[in-house]
């Protein structure tokens, strides 16, 4: 495809672009602040923090919604159609009208809900304990259908999902779902039938983390993670996360000494996401054209980078030597194809986030079922923890111990992110989509991995997705760079085509 020249944003615009600039600035310290919360603020800074960000939010949203801006935006006048000025007004305007049709007052009962139900849930989970959890779910649960009711959608889930993927409905949602269960179900049921030995086994073990951190920084400085515009520390729950510009773009990461795919997959993950951050044009910086279109594309990029690339076998041929020096008691003697079936190894489990690659949408499928009949009132918050356990025996033929191995282990709810989950499976359909169209774009892109080189896939990505920022919608921007709107068939095909050679099927 051809480089069209970004345009830049036009000088006229430059009252309401210094506004919305200054708006951005304000969430962008606010991230610092978060960043730092959750890297290296002692605990005591806990309620000083709260407020700081609280105080923060408030300003911005009040520019946001101020006369001063409405004024702006309607002076704006329309633009020429794919000019990066007509791509601004148009997020610019979706993000102000937002803003004023909630509320201030609910606004802030979400901010305060969402805050005691965090607490709650971490209390609830340490003790296994749904019911110290239930009455701070209801509320938070009250609060956002309140906040639906507000916004657009011809269904009230649309709304939480618009909030993350622009664009994204239920009912193409359950499509999605539907085609994904009927592919994925059984495939998961023939290999859980030929699960053998405990093929992840070499991967445990002891692991110093020192190495760990060297090896995982060696991955993805060959990827093309930028050090200068970047910096690698360590979290609870890993997180990319930058500051609404390309040059300063953080991951982090956790190692557990035991187990090595835990920080060497999260690194890679994260570091997916940052190469997004880190690819977009740096003339949308302070713009509402910076970062990544939407949460399904960015999870695209990670997952990307964590399955098709780091799950590979082009990779690990590469790669496998330099793990066995790493870790020379433990892996030292480990050949090419038992690291690749170890890195690959399905076995049903609780937990989502150390789901392997083939069951890990059964877990998101679960919930976006369970978010919806909340939402449809067709499940109560009291009669949680049992429809969850019934799914997870239906899909993945396991019933988790207790409640913090099963409805109690996630965040989202608490933080009031309904209709986040069903990004991670968005992701993963469209990983598969872009990265086999940067294989048939740049042909050279698995030679090149079998060297450690990854220069042709980025550069492909970086041209057909990440410096777009947001200009374009999700879809248009999938359909531009693959040439199709997004669809599971190829996404299921891969894991038919992968796990059916891994397990024989
Ligand atoms: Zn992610």
């Amino acid at each position: 495809m051809a480089r069209v020249p970004t345009d830049g944003i036009n000088r006229d615009l430059g009252p309401l672009r210094d506004r919305l600039a200054t708006i951005g600035d304000l969430r962008s310290a606010a991230s610092v602040l978060a960043w730092d919360r959750q890297t290296y603020m002692p605990e005591g800074g806990v309620r000083g923090r709260a407020e700081q960000l609280a105080s923060l939010a408030r300003v911005a949203h009040g520019m946001l919604v101020s006369p001063e801006t409405n004024r702006l935006l309607k002076d704006a006048g329309e633009r020429e159609p794919g000019s990066d000025d007509a791509a601004f007004l148009r997020l610019a305007r979706r993000q102000h009208d937002r803003a004023v049709m909630l509320p201030e007052r609910l606004v802030a009962d979400v901010s305060r809900a969402t805050a005691l139900a965090e607490q709650a849930w971490i209390s609830a989970r340490e003790s296994s304990e749904w019911s110290l959890f239930a009455p701070h779910l209801e509320r938070v649960l009250a609060l956002k259908r309140e906040e639906a009711g507000y916004l657009d959608g011809d269904h009230p889930y649309d709304a939480m999902l618009d909030r993350y993927d622009p664009g994204a409905s239920t009912k193409r949602l359950r499509i999605m779902f539907d085609e994904l269960k009927a592919g994925i179900v059984p495939l998961v049921r023939d290999v859980s039938a030929r699960l053998d030995e405990d093929r992840a086994a070499p991967l445990r073990g002891s692991f110093d983390e020192r190495a760990q951190e060297e090896f995982g920084r060696e991955v993805i400085s060959r990827f093309g993670y930028d050090w200068s515009r970047g910096r690698q520390d360590r979290a609870v729950h890993p997180f990319c996360i930058n500051f609404g510009d390309p040059d300063d773009v953080r991951i982090t990461t956790r190692f557990d000494p035991m187990r090595l795919s835990v920080g060497l997959f999260a690194t890679c993950h994260e570091a997916g996401h940052a190469l997004y951050e880190q690819g977009v044009d740096p003339s949308y910086s302070r713009t509402p054209l910076s970062g990544g279109v939407s949460m399904g594309v960015h999870e695209s990029q990670s997952r990307l980078w964590e399955n098709l690339v780091a799950r590979s076998r082009p990779f690990w041929s590469f790669f496998h030597d330099g793990l066995g020096a790493a870790f020379p008691d433990v892996l030292g003697d480990v050949d090419l194809e038992t690291i690749y079936r170890a890195v690959n190894a399905v076995r049903p489990s609780e937990i989502r986030t150390e789901a392997d690659e083939l069951t890990y949408d059964l877990h998101v499928l679960l919930r976006f079922e369970l978010e919806l009949a909340l939402f449809e009132d067709d499940l109560a918050v009291a009669d949680l923890p049992e429809a969850w356990n019934a799914k997870m025996a239906e899909y993945l033929g396991i019933i988790p111990d207790n409640d913090a191995l099963g409805v109690l282990q996630d965040t989202h709810w608490a933080i009031g992110y309904f209709g986040y989950f069903p990004s991670y499976t968005v992701g993963n359909v469209l990983s598969v989509q872009l990265f086999e169209a940067a294989v048939n774009g740049r042909p050279e892109t698995m030679l090149q991995m079998e060297r450690g080189e990854f220069d042709a896939l980025l550069d492909w990505l970086r041209e057909n997705v990440h410096r777009h920022g947001k200009k374009y919608e999700p879809d248009d921007l999938i359909s531009n760079a693959t040439g199709h709107p997004p669809k599971t068939a190829p996404y299921l095909k891969y894991l038919q085509r992968k796990f059916g050679e891994l397990y024989g099927l």
